[in-house]
């Protein structure tokens, strides 16, 4: 499979900033030649908090003395009153001037999501070269030239360099905590759905689609064939699957340019959860775990709308139900309170006119049968995916990620409001069925 990896890094290296990425067991203290190749001499700031070092920060830095190369350590300390860090830009910036001060000529993280976004953005802004030690197969994002952090509270996504080299050692992988390689697979699982969401915006909206893309993330689901009832014994060959299948993702949103491929409604219902926990303090969980039981609600939806008979759908009574924008803009201070300000910015170009809603409406209703027809392309059961991520022990019910019953149900109904991106939720909502079909999801759902 890494013969695979680099055959797509090679064929579409104009698409994408990673240069090598090495896959497989007990290479960590190998990886030296590969790692100076892309990060160069001189020394090395090493970042890692303690449950990553403690996972992969001995043999980086025995690999690293043994080559007699000069490195320093960086520790990223949990966020206060947090269990775990958070990426924010006041870590970001302490990152950044510790590579100054030490005279670090690249960064080196050692770890998954968190560790990495902030090297990732610290050397970004210092104008040096990065590379991963990954801890945890348990998103898509190492590839990414985007890193998501904490900004004034709100969450963003912020473009960045990618790493020029990711070493995913398979034995440090399997070892990491159950809850982040079942968030891996959560991750992972959602490309039935959110193909399926691409599939649909390319034909209502002239989206850009890219088969080469396609053909990258149908790779990436054989590889994790099989896979999901392995990962609760840790078993080697099933973590090497994850990996390579998360790997894969993240190459093919690089090709399309966009994180389309791997992202669609049930990635905003995890954006819903992160922006509303960390401005509002409230209860979240993984990222990939909350995609999960998003995507569970997706494939609810896309179940939904098969029954659905357009033929019955009164437009005129759905146009005149639309409120005028100065009325949802009041809904959405109320329900977003301090983020109002971040999410207006997307909901307010986003919401039609009533002659552009029938015009949408007359579209819908025309392209039917083709759009149910291209979603179908990559649409699975919700039941098969609910057992495969059972398999797993991963999430399915929003009552396991912690959050209250409403909460859940605004995060399905609002997630449109938050980004500009096409979804199934959205044309649920163009239909006038996203708050009913979002209250018989939570009633299957929550618990
Ligand atoms: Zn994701």
């Amino acid at each position: 499979m890494t013969d695979i990896v680099q055959e797509y890094l090679d064929k579409h290296s104009d698409r994408i900033d990673v240069e090598a990425i090495e896959i497989g067991r007990d290479i960590i203290r190998e990886s030296y030649a590969v790692l100076a190749e892309q990060l160069g001499e001189g020394p090395w700031l090493v970042v890692a908090d303690s449950n990553t070092w403690e996972a992969a920060g001995e043999p980086v830095g025995e690999m690293l003395d043994a080559h007699g190369h000069d490195w320093h350590r960086f520790e990223v300390e949990a966020q206060p009153g947090h269990e775990h860090p958070v990426c924010r830009d006041e870590l970001i910036e302490d990152c950044r001037r510790a590579m100054e001060r030490h005279d670090c000529r690249a960064g080196l993280a050692v770890g998954s999501g968190t560790v990495n976004d902030t090297v990732k953005m610290a050397a970004h802004r210092a104008g040096r070269p990065m590379g991963v030690v990954g801890t945890a197969p348990s998103m898509n994002g190492y590839t990414s030239s985007i890193a998501a952090i904490l900004s004034d509270g709100v969450k963003t996504s912020q473009p960045c360099g990618a790493p020029r080299v990711i070493i995913a050692d398979v034995e440090v992988m399997a070892q990491a905590p159950m809850r982040l390689i079942q968030s891996g697979l959560g991750d992972l699982l959602s490309k039935p759905v959110s193909n399926s969401d691409w599939a649909i915006s390319a034909r209502l909206n002239g989206t850009p689609h890219s088969a080469e893309a396609m053909e990258i993330i149908e790779e990436g689901a054989a590889a994790l064939q099989g896979v999901a009832p392995k990962l609760p014994g840790r078993d080697r060959e099933a973590v090497r699957g994850l990996v390579d299948s998360l790997i894969l993702s993240g190459i093919a949103m690089s090709v399309a340019g966009s994180s389309s491929p791997a992202s669609g409604g049930e990635h905003l219902i995890s954006h819903y959860i992160d922006m509303t926990a960390h401005a509002l303090d409230q209860p979240y969980d993984l990222h990939g775990c909350q995609v999960g039981v998003g995507t569970l609600n997706s494939a609810f939806m896309y179940e939904k709308l098969r029954e659905f008979d357009p033929s019955t759908l009164d437009i005129d009574s759905r146009v005149d139900a639309l409120a005028d924008w100065s009325t949802y803009d009041d809904l959405l201070k109320e329900r977003f309170g301090p983020l109002h300000d971040a999410v207006v910015e997307y909901a307010k170009p986003a919401y039609p006119s009533r002659s552009r809603l029938r015009e949408r409406l007359e579209k819908i209703v025309d392209q039917w049968d083709g759009m149910l027809a291209d979603a179908e392309q990559t649409l699975r059961t919700r039941q098969s995916l609910e057992d495969e991520l059972r398999s797993a022990g991963a999430p399915t019910r929003f009552r396991d990620l912690g959050i209250s019953k409403d909460r859940a149900h605004r995060a399905i109904v609002h997630g449109k409001d938050i980004r500009n991106r096409y979804t199934i939720l959205h044309l649920c909502w163009e239909l006038g069925t996203l708050e009913k079909w979002g209250a018989e999801a939570i009633e299957l759902l929550y618990d």
